[in-house]
């Protein structure tokens, strides 16, 4: 048959791979299948403007509905790929559908994590990954509900900010001691624990979820402390996890994500997998990543893109994210687990500085909160792996730049 390559999910990280395809000159025939209703759209908004109300859903598309046609590209919306034959090279759709390929990428991104305690089945206990997650949440929040949050990581936090702006009454429940530990310091944690309480939010730290209580809905969670703390609605943002079990009964290989070389490229030759679904190696920090971000999302769809179109192509880069609350913006790039040495870079009391994070005396990562110059200058650093003194590091006479000492 002649080129087709064949995209399995319709989500941010195809919507690149699509665009960047015909930018590059493919030509052969393109079918992207996507189980939601909509066209690729960007889900960062769902927790920030969008959840907010100020964001229309067009404006979440990463590309207008017209561009699929100019650029003769097949979207088959509402459809579920449900099986693939690596041998006959063919797609089996939930409609029916049995779709031939010559190129497979798997773009099907991740699905949440998912409590199971008691009481989690009710209504009124949310998760936020879709447009639809988001309807119903703002469906169930009018008129400053009262809302219990459960996870203290981005999604928790970001939804916490923008409820609570909208006039709700917000109660945070973390198991950990501080919130966002996974990803960063303790005085990050503590900057951000501040202004989560001075806007009013009840941040129970160190507090877990037994229960949930209702009859016929959400009425009440019971914490590891005893506590029970009525609200009305509930929002749960424990993580997700890579959607990998169609790749996993396929014969690919799998490790808490599809396993892909620095081309994007699986076990098997002709099967690419980009976005949050993956892990890749990556060469600057030596071992292999499973990202969930767009940054990720959008390099490794260019980086499949050219190695489909006959281009050696590496993805090998610093990896960057951003979270909005309130009117703060962190923005990190690189990766600080395993940091053995941090630098603050300001002063946390202006709500403007910067945690620079060090290994063997090299600079690994960032985070900086309303410090946009740090976030891009060290980008460079942190892929050279430039050793920094931390008294140098500290000196915001200094900028990044002047941090280079090689
Ligand atoms: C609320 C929220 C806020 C976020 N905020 C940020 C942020 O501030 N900064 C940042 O960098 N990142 C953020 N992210 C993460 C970012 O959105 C993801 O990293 C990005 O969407 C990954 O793109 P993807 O294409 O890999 O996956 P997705 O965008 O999830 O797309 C995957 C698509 O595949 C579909 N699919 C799965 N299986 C199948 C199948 N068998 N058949 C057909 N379709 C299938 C899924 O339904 C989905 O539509 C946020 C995510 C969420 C949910």
């Amino acid at each position: 048959m002649s080129k087709r390559t064949v995209i399995i999910g319709a989500g941010h990280a195809a919507g690149q791979l699509v665009t960047s395809l015909r930018q590059k000159g493919y030509d052969g025939s393109i079918v992207l299948l996507g189980d939601e209703q909509y066209l690729p759209y960007q889900r960062p908004p769902l927790s920030k403007k969008f959840l907010a109300g100020e964001l229309p859903a067009e404006r979440l598309l990463v590309k207008p509905p017209g561009f699929y046609d100019d650029q003769d590209i097949d979207v088959r919306l509402g459809t579920r790929v449900t099986a693939i034959d690596r041998f006959a090279k063919t797609v089996e759709t939930d409609t029916g559908e049995t779709v031939e390929y010559t190129t497979l990428v798997f773009a099907t991104g991740a699905k949440v994590n998912r409590l199971s305690c008691p009481g989690s089945a009710l209504p009124g206990i949310h998760y936020l990954r879709n447009i639809e997650d988001v309807d119903r949440i703002r469906a169930d929040s009018q008129g400053g509900a009262r809302v219990i949050i459960i996870g203290a990581g981005y999604i928790g936090l970001e939804v916490a900010a923008i409820l609570r702006e909208a006039g709700s009454d917000v109660v945070v429940l973390e198991t950990a001691d501080r919130v966002m530990s996974r990803v960063v310091s303790p005085p990050v944690s503590a900057f951000f624990e501040r202004i989560h309480r001075e806007h009013g939010v009840d941040l129970r730290l160190s507090t877990g979820l037994q229960s949930f209580e209702g009859e016929q809905r959400f009425e009440a969670a019971l914490t590891t402390s005893g506590d029970r703390v009525e609200g009305d609605i509930a929002i749960v943002g424990i993580g997700i996890s890579p959607n990998t079990e169609l790749a996993e009964a396929a014969g690919i290989d799998v490790d808490d994500g599809i396993v892909v070389d620095s081309h994007c490229r699986t076990s098997d030759p002709d099967v690419f997998a980009i976005g949050d679904c993956t892990r890749h190696p990556n060469a600057i920090y030596q071992r292999s990543l499973r990202l969930e971000s767009v940054q990720n999302a959008l390099e490794q769809a260019k980086t499949a893109a050219a190695n489909i179109t006959g281009v050696d192509d590496e993805y090998n880069e610093v990896p960057w994210f951003w979270s909005d609350q309130y009117s703060l913006k962190l923005q990190i790039a690189g990766l600080s687990e395993g940091f053995d040495d941090y630098v603050l870079r300001g002063n946390p009391d202006d709500n403007s500085f910067s945690c620079a994070y060090l290994r063997d005396g090299k600079l690994i990562a960032i985070d900086s909160i309303n410090a946009p110059k740090d976030f891009m200058l060290s980008k460079p650093l942190i892929k050279d792996a430039c050793q920094i003194d931390p008294a140098v590091l500290a000196d915001t006479s200094l900028t990044m730049r002047d941090m280079r000492q090689d």
